[in-house]
């Protein structure tokens, strides 16, 4: 994701109905925001945001938040959403390692986690999106019934994830290597990268894990 400086940006997120600036107040009362009761899905580095506005329009009934660290890439999210006004769909801006600092035990029903930064650096594993480290910070924001589901190209970090779903002592409901080619395409939605890399003729990862 190209990091260039938006003029801007984090004051047109600041001024938006649709981003939420303090987002540790509303911890345990999300549903607030929402004004019901729906379940909750997170996308966890949404980047422009097609997938998780795809999603919210063709899912009323569900709510959606996309968690991004950078405001030059969340602006471009908060274009689209201002022009479809989305009523079950929020953004913040924060890095995902506080993410029980904003949500209670329990509160989400899913997570998705899209073309993850890969951090191919040893020493910088525990920033990966799939690491034990997050899948514990998943553990205790989930409900019993949640679900982490991730796709990439990206096979070593993949590989790196199936063993990390194994070492939080997750299961793995269901992989593919070849997701465009499997039963697990159906209702499959494209994010940014994934139609960007799909075209280069990348295979794409996906694995959904369950506890
Ligand atoms: N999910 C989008 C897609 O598939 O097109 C964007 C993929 S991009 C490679 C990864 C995004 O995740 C970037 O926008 C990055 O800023 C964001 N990101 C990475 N680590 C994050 C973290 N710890 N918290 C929030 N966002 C993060």
């Amino acid at each position: 994701m190209r990091l260039r400086n938006v003029r801007g940006a984090r004051e047109a997120l600041e001024e938006s109905d649709y981003t939420i600036n303090v987002p540790e107040e509303n911890k345990g009362r999300w549903h607030e925001i929402f004004g019901n009761d729906n379940e909750i899905h997170l996308e966890i580095g949404t980047g422009k945001g097609r997938f998780i506005m795809e999603l919210a329009s063709k899912n009323p009934d569900i709510n959606y938040i996309g968690i991004e660290k950078f405001s030059s890439v969340l602006v471009r999210a908060l274009e689209k959403q201002r022009e479809m006004e989305l009523p079950n769909l929020r953004f913040i801006r924060m890095d995902a390692e506080k993410i029980e600092d904003v949500f209670e035990n329990g509160e989400i029903g899913r997570i998705y986690l899209n073309f993850s930064d890969p951090w191919p650096k040893d020493r910088h594993a525990k920033r990966r999106l799939t690491s034990r480290q997050f899948f514990a910070r998943y553990n205790n924001i989930l409900a019993k019934t949640g679900r982490v589901e991730f796709k990439t190209d990206n096979r070593p970090l993949f590989d790196f994830s199936l063993e990390e779903v194994e070492a939080a002592g997750w299961k793995l409901d269901s992989v593919t290597y070849d997701l465009h080619n499997s039963d697990m395409n159906d209702g499959n939605v494209m994010t940014e990268y994934e139609i960007k890399f799909s075209k280069l003729g990348n295979p794409i990862n996906k694995l959904i894990a369950t506890r």
